[in-house]
């Protein structure tokens, strides 16, 4: 068998060495890598993301979000991937460490076949949607580096597309509000938690100091369609640019009512998770926009596909994410130039990070050149 090393001389020789370019000796060692008999290899651990402030949305207030970080190793080359399990959704690192323990990579030998290893991996059980997510992103990090390109150039998108990003402001008092809202100066549109009983106090408390757009996110906090078609006009004449889910995800005729005399896009998120829930909400008429996340789209391969099926029905999108670190919110981003909205800024409200990848310059997505989804390990 034609070792690595020999593998790239030999190219080296038949292209003329001068003409091979860093990236192009990457591509080849990408085909000796495939051309060997390696198989690959899965590894899990716990972690804990502190936040910097107390979250607090319409259902529930915490302080921590517990996440899995996976890596996926083929020849020496290693992509990472991540599960971030917030606790209203079910998953935890006990679910998560129950699921990626059936996860046998060991099975492959060929990286390049994403679409079945990670249909064979969806198989392993129903629900656990960020598990598999980080399986799925870390198959895509491997990938990428083996190819030597970061995703958003394989799937032939232009980072400097990649749209703005909102800065999430949780419910709470004006007091903090307004210190929170001093913080995000530099982002160009912020999100404002509703749904409890202060809606519009929370956004003239915003408004107060800042014309930046603004997006609003009852998360099923209100109960009234009445009330929430008043509010989309109040929030219209204040600068709101859409509003995510919110009645509950079960009220589909209210649902449809709101979509259809609502003056703002209503975009599903609780109420959309995977491929047949965007399917059902275009046939239903709950909503006129999705919310996607990878934690809920089980990872970059579904999420993408939603992003085109979404676009066909003429349905607004929002990249949205939990409180993730720089590795599933890098991932995100590169989906981020196909969106009309990103909300990615779960790795700024985190406190422990373990990755560097994407940032934010001047409110706007700036997506890393590097290969995968382009992060590196921190510190
Ligand atoms: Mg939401």
């Amino acid at each position: 068998m034609l070792k690595r090393r020999d593998f790239l001389a030999s190219t080296a020789a038949l292209a003329g060495a001068a003409l091979l370019t860093p990236q192009d000796t990457l591509t080849a060692s990408a085909m000796a890598a495939r051309s060997t008999k390696g198989k690959l290899a899965f590894r899990f651990r716990p972690y804990t993301l502190e936040l910097k402030h107390v979250f607090t949305v319409a259902a529930m207030s915490r302080s921590t979000t517990p996440v899995m970080l996976t890596e996926v190793e083929y020849e020496g080359v290693v992509g990472y991937g991540e599960a971030s399990m917030p606790p209203y959704l079910g998953e935890s690192h006990q679910t998560a460490t129950a699921f990626l323990s059936k996860v046998d990579l060991s099975r492959y030998d060929d990286p390049f076949q994403l679409e079945r290893i990670l249909a064979d991996v969806d198989a392993i059980a129903p629900g656990n949607p960020a598990a598999k997510a980080a399986v799925d992103i870390a198959l895509h990090d491997l990938v990428g580096k083996l190819l030597g390109q970061p995703w958003h150039r394989l799937w032939g998108l232009d980072a400097a597309k990649a749209p703005v990003t909102t800065f999430t402001i949780g419910i709470d008092t004006p007091d903090v509000v307004r210190q929170k809202v001093k913080e995000a100066a530099g982002f160009k549109m912020l999100k404002v938690k509703l749904g409890k009983d202060n809606d519009r106090e929370m956004i003239e408390t915003v408004r107060s100091l800042t014309d930046v757009p603004l997006t609003a996110d009852p998360n099923q906090g209100w109960k009234d369609r009445r009330y929430a078609l008043d509010m989309a006009h109040w929030l219209q004449e204040r600068g709101v640019l859409y509003i995510e889910q919110p009645l509950p995800k079960e009220r589909l005729d209210d649902l449809a009512w709101l979509s259809a005399h609502s003056p703002l896009p209503i975009l599903g998120d609780e109420g959309i998770q995977r491929l047949p829930d965007l399917v059902r909400a275009k046939e239903q008429g709950t909503y006129s926009g999705v919310v996607l996340k990878l934690m809920k789209t089980t990872g970059l391969r579904e999420a993408h596909t939603m992003v085109r099926l979404a676009r066909a029905f003429g349905m607004k999108i929002l990249f949205g994410c939990m409180t993730e670190t720089s590795c599933a919110i890098s991932a995100a981003s590169q989906l981020a130039p196909l969106v009309d909205w990103a909300d990615l800024d779960g790795n700024l409200l985190i406190t422990n990070d373990v990755f560097a990848g994407t940032t934010v310059v001047d409110g706007k997505l700036v997506l890393p050149g590097r290969p995968g989804i382009g992060v590196v390990k921190a510190g």
